[in-house]
């Protein structure tokens, strides 16, 4: 009977070894497979009986990392062809847009470098970047960001009339025309039926009008939405009235006006005919939660082109507002950083 027991257990271990040995093989043979299929991804290997397989680049094949785009070897041999060195392409696919990759392959090489980490530069303007840079002694990223808005040429040189302009996010500026678009969804502001703002904004302003009344801040509209030929009539008085240099600074030129979008107001105190210092303050903190911003500031003078202007108020809608406030830019900036 012992015997028996003895022998039973013996077996039973016997079998138990030769099964883990087994199952270690299988696992192992399979992490083997599994680095080569990773190796084989990795490399040109794939591609050496194939037209593709360019012989003179094989040493360079080998510290290529290979992308998924479907194009990506034939984009290889361009990029090779151009002189760029393996580790520049596989940074160029690791950090660049894909616009700006297919500029790259088809212009003579640039160093780009300096680029990957600002993600709204453009492979077009790199010259404007570089000079811009110079003449003002400021930052890569700064170069870019004011070159993109277009601070490089003066206001209303190099115009660009906007595609989006039903849009609440769209950008209305110097170098951003409106041409003579009209909004379809006005309605008069409960205050005064002269008054209009497209629908959205109208509702969200008549809320921060009350939000604030109960605040002990009482604001009202005195310039809501204005036409193209408003516009003009408004801005051609101002010129005879200052000359062309100050209007510039204070209204905008015919279809570059945010009044014109049905999006922008301007609000005074109740009682005066301007905006009190301490109602300018309650917009500045609050109009964010309506829905708006003070588009006009201080701060943001040199990019907008326009003085202070703590009475206009723009809609964008809270999640931009806020986030627009958050970062405390320009809306021109925050919207090449993040909208474009
Ligand atoms: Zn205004």
């Amino acid at each position: 009977m012992k015997k028996k027991v003895i022998f039973l257990t013996s077996f039973l271990l016997a079998i138990l070894i030769l099964l883990s040995t087994y199952f270690s093989y299988l696992m192992n043979n399979h992490t083997k497979k599994e680095l080569k299929t990773m190796s084989e991804k990795t490399t040109f290997s794939s591609i050496e009986n194939t037209p593709l397989f360019k012989k003179e680049y094989e040493k360079q094949y080998e510290k290529i990392v290979i992308q998924k785009e479907s194009n990506f070897l034939a984009e290889v041999n361009q990029f090779l062809d151009l002189k760029y060195e393996p580790e520049e392409i596989n940074q160029i696919y690791a950090f660049l847009r894909r616009d700006n990759i297919e500029k790259l392959l088809s212009s003579e090489k640039r160093n780009v470098k300096e680029y990957y980490s600002i993600t709204n530069f453009d492979v077009d303007k790199i010259y404007r970047y570089e000079e811009y840079q110079m003449k003002h002694n400021c930052s890569l990223k700064e170069a870019v960001l004011k070159v993109n808005i277009g601070l490089d040429h003066d206001f209303y040189t190099q115009i660009e009339e906007i595609e989006n302009k039903n849009d609440f996010t769209v950008l209305v500026n110097k170098y951003h025309s409106l041409g003579e678009y009209e909004p379809t969804d006005l309605k008069p502001l409960s205050y005064d039926a002269r008054y209009q703002l497209r629908e959205q904004a109208r509702n969200a302003f008549e809320e921060l009008l009350s939000g604030a009344k109960l605040e002990g801040v009482f604001i009202r509209p005195y310039s809501a939405y204005r036409s193209y030929e408003y516009q003009a009539s408004l801005y051609e008085k101002y010129v005879l009235q200052d000359g062309k240099e100050v209007a510039d600074t204070y209204s905008a030129r015919p279809g570059h006006s945010e009044h014109q979008t049905g999006l922008a107001v301007d609000v005074w105190s109740e009682g005066f005919t301007e905006i009190t210092e301490n109602d300018a303050k309650w917009l500045q903190e609050n109009s964010y939660k309506y829905g708006f911003i003070v588009r006009y500031t201080k701060e943001n003078k040199s990019v907008t082109g326009y003085i202070e202007e703590p009475w206009h108020l723009r809609y964008l809608g809270f999640d931009i507002a806020w986030d627009v406030h958050e970062k405390g830019l320009a809306y021109d900036e925050y919207y090449d950083l993040y909208l474009k």
